[in-house]
């Protein structure tokens, strides 16, 4: 028995730390290129860090130009070949139920991964390999199921419209959530029969090349999948750039995202599917029942994951006449969500991904005093080693404040007052970003009337962020373009082909 398998069931800090112990010197840290785990080209590396400790975890190959090339080749070539974009979905199917397997059985390997990697807590690190599971059954189950259409035409004439897979398509995902991401993101594209290159953010490489080692194992072909670690502004441009990819599939920034776009245009004109960031509305009225429970969900939908979240209820509408009493039930549900070791199961919030990011959100927290918002909670972080802020709230925010306007990605909740749906609307819909809104209150007319009235590509009604996987996830405005989950999510990856056939009546 190997030392990664002594340790079963973790369930101990203890036990977390041993599995760790056992999984580090054995890490993958070369690209996967063309079915081999190879050294970057120029044979550069870079550091991989555990942000609860800032140490460096390891050294990963930090793929360029050079390595695209050749894994947009070994695509281009697999997909060329057809043993993929060709074998019956009923058969690719039990390839990707295979991988989805594999990861059932290496579940704790890889919610460790994305934990030393970007500092989540390890619970939460389990319930997003679950989900990057299920996202993986979700979509191989469903790709054959999925039917052409014969057009309405005369008798004369038979019209089919088939569904083709695009080809190669290149997958960039950020690191709040590595391997959720991921599954989102290459999940749809190889049951629809694509050639994937995905490419990881430098800074949470690990969970992607584990993937990579039970990609193979689970039979996909040659060539299928690859993954090239490294930096946005060398690999990820190079695929952006290149004219032999046909699609990017891409979640984070908005910033990244337009670059994208332009990227695109300046090279062979590729799809373009969005996934980027957010300032999501969180609205609460004061018919709502059980305002203790609102709170703790308000609360949640901003602190969970260290408000690194793209979808993070970051601003909080209160209707006035409940504000002040509301606010001091937020404060309190947020003392139960302190930051704390990652590898602890009990903890709620684990360290923010690096020290960029961690001097990103201080300032913005700096911001929000010097434009006059009101400090409730937090607002200090915590003494190192690691990149710890507590959960922050400001109250009395306005849209005319930094903090009311950008996307944090920390642990800092904005709250803002209203009276009537009519402001609580406009304040919500002020924003470029469209990305989720919440919606408390008891009143049905009110939820059908905003739910249609938000500016927002999903309303959670007395909830946040409940969906699974049935339903699409995506966004409006400057939130993206795309959308994941859902039988949608394969549309997107597949081309509609017309064969129009004259037939003699
Ligand atoms: P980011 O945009 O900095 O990086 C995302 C990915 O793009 C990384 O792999 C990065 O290396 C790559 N990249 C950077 N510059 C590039 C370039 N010039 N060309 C090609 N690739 C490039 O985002 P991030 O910091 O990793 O993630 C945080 C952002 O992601 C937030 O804005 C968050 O809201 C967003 N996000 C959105 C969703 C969603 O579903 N809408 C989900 C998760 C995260």
């Amino acid at each position: 028995m190997s030392a990664i398998e002594s340790v079963q069931s973790p369930t101990t800090k203890a036990d977390w730390q041993a599995l760790a112990d056992a999984v580090i010197p054995s890490l993958e840290t070369r690209a996967f290129i063309d079915d081999a785990f190879v050294d970057a080209v120029s044979g550069e590396t870079l550091a991989t860090l555990n942000p609860a400790s800032g140490e460096t975890l390891a050294q990963v190959a930090s793929c360029d130009a050079a390595d695209a090339e050749l894994a947009v080749a070994a695509a281009r070539s697999a997909h060329a070949r057809g043993d993929w974009s060709r074998l019956a979905p009923a058969e690719r199917k039990r390839v990707l139920l295979r991988l989805a397997e594999l990861m059932e059985a290496h579940k704790n390997e890889l919610a460790l991964l994305d934990t030393l990697d970007m500092g989540k807590p390890v619970s939460s690190s389990l319930g997003d390999i679950e989900g990057a599971i299920g996202c993986l059954r979700y979509t191989a189950e469903g790709i054959d199921k999925v039917y052409g259409e014969v057009a309405p035409t005369g008798d004369d004439s038979l019209g089919l419209v088939l569904r083709e897979p695009l080809g190669v398509v290149a997958s960039i995902v950020p690191w709040n959530f590595p391997l959720m991401m991921t599954a989102w993101k290459i999940a749809p594209v190889l049951a629809a029969g694509n050639c994937v290159i995905l490419k990881p953010s430098e800074k949470s490489p690990l969970s992607a090349l584990r993937l990579a080692q039970l990609a193979k194992e689970a039979g996909l072909p040659r060539g299928v999948f690859q993954v090239l670690p490294g930096y946005g502004h060398t690999v990820g441009k190079a695929l952006a750039l290149s004219m032999e990819v046909d699609c990017l599939a891409f979640t984070g920034s908005t910033q990244v995202g337009k670059q994208l776009m332009q990227y695109a245009g300046q090279s062979n004109l590729k799809r373009v599917y969005l996934e980027c960031g957010g300032k999501s509305p969180n609205l609460v009225f004061a018919d709502c029942k059980n305002l203790d429970q609102v709170a703790q969900h308000a609360a949640a939908a901003i602190f969970h994951n260290q408000g690194e979240v793209c979808i993070a209820g970051s601003r909080l509408l209160v209707e006035n006449s409940i504000r002040e009493a509301f606010v001091d039930q937020v404060v309190e549900a947020a003392k139960a969500m302190q930051p704390g070791d990652p590898l602890d199961p009990a903890s709620f919030m684990g360290a923010m991904v690096d020290e960029t990011q961690y001097r990103s959100v201080l300032d913005y927290i700096a911001k929000g005093r010097e434009e006059g918002a009101r400090l409730r909670a937090g607002g200090k972080a915590l003494e190192g080693p690691g990149y710890f802020i507590p959960p922050t709230i400001f109250d009395g925010v306005t849209p005319a404040m930094t903090i009311g306007r950008e996307e944090i990605f920390g642990p800092v909740l904005s709250v803002f007052g209203f009276d009537g749906e009519e402001e609580a609307v406009q304040l919500a819909n002020d924003s470029d970003y469209g990305l989720a809104a919440g919606l408390w209150s008891q009143d049905i007319d009110r939820i059908m009337r905003l739910s249609r009235k938000l500016q927002s590509g999903q309303v959670f009604v007395n909830n946040w962020a409940g969906p699974d996987m049935t339903v699409p996830f995506g966004g409006v405005k400057q939130s993206g373009n795309g959308r994941d989950k859902s039988l949608h999510s394969l549309a997107e990856y597949t081309e509609l082909k017309t064969v129009w056939m004259a037939l003699t009546p």
